[in-house]
């Protein structure tokens, strides 16, 4: 599980902050600078662990103690609403349009992120809110891609849209947007061609389609095991191609979060979902606060 380490870590400091009935501006910058160091570990990115330690250590020595709690617990609460305010905020959700209209996500990220699998998990969630999504097959690359789809798509009762590998992304995503139309589906979501590293033909290809055609949120898929390299990956897309929301993947593997708590301050784009493992059903709204409550204790 992910988190596991710098929940421990900051447990304890926060353990060693209740023991010292009165604070001192001293014990607060000690107990920071060990909270500094529990992120850096668990690979935050470090100019954000730096903005971060700074605007709680303004707040902390700054505001008054309120009556009922004790100056340990000032503290403790401040890092719990920065950690809050980090990672999100408030929970957001894709953004569908009204009623009778179909909303088209488009699904980014490279090979290997979960993107596959987690338009399937999408979708699924999805249907099960009342929805009638199409699984669109736009990866002409990789045929297991495909397949993969399909498979995932038909365990869950959900179509599939897919015309082979010869035609293009822009022409399948047009073709499935009026079979959309013609069976009463109203999400489309795109599974699109991944590549092992951030590419020109890979962007214009997302690029390509969003031209094309009126895609109403643009996701990334990230895999949270990849860690800095996945918050990077994010800013790329983001820069290239705009995107609505994130992703992140295998956040029930042995990683240490970092990308997870780094990615909206650096890219000021939300993260929507969770992926919480390889069955269809490990998807997860992403909540601020609970991620915050989890890695807190
Ligand atoms: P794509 O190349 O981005 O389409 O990636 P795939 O959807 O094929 O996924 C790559 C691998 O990651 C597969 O073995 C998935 O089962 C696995 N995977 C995807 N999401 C998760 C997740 O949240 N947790 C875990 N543990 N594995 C995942």
């Amino acid at each position: 599980m992910a988190f596991e380490s710098l929940s421990e870590k900051l447990q304890n400091i926060f353990k060693s902050l209740r023991g010292k009935g009165k604070l001192s501006e001293a014990d607060v910058k000690a107990a920071l600078k060990e909270v500094r160091m529990a992120l850096l570990e668990a690979d935050v990115n470090f100019k954000v662990v730096k903005k971060f330690v700074a605007d709680i250590q303004e707040r902390a020595v700054g505001t008054e103690v309120l009556e009922s709690l004790t100056p340990a617990q000032h503290v403790i609460k401040i890092v719990n609403e920065e950690l809050i305010k980090l990672i999100g905020s408030e929970t957001k959700e894709i953004i569908m349009q009204p009623q009778g209209e179909i909303t088209v996500i488009m699904m980014a990220g490279l090979q290997g992120a979960g993107k596959t699998t987690t338009a399937a998990k999408l979708a699924g969630k999805l249907k099960s809110k009342g929805n009638t999504p199409l699984l669109v097959a736009c990866d002409v690359y990789r045929p297991a891609a495909v397949e993969q789809l399909k498979i995932n798509g038909e365990k869950q009762n959900i179509p599939v849209f897919s015309m082979g590998n010869n035609l293009s992304p822009v022409d399948i995503a047009k073709a499935a947007l009026e079979h959309a139309k013609k069976n009463h589906n109203n999400i489309l979501i795109l599974d699109t061609a991944g590549r092992l590293h951030i590419d020109e033909k890979m962007m214009d290809e997302l690029a390509d389609i969003k031209k094309n055609i009126n895609v109403n949120q643009t996701l990334l898929v990230v895999d949270a095991m990849t860690g800095q390299d996945a918050v990077n990956v994010a800013e790329s897309f983001n820069d290239k191609i705009e995107l609505d929301g994130i992703i992140v993947t295998k956040l029930d593997g042995d990683t240490r979060g970092g990308a997870a708590l780094s990615i909206k301050a650096v890219t000021g784009k939300p993260i929507l979902y969770v992926g919480m493992g390889e069955k269809l059903s490990d998807l997860e709204v992403f909540h601020p606060d609970r991620m915050a409550g989890r890695i807190l204790g």
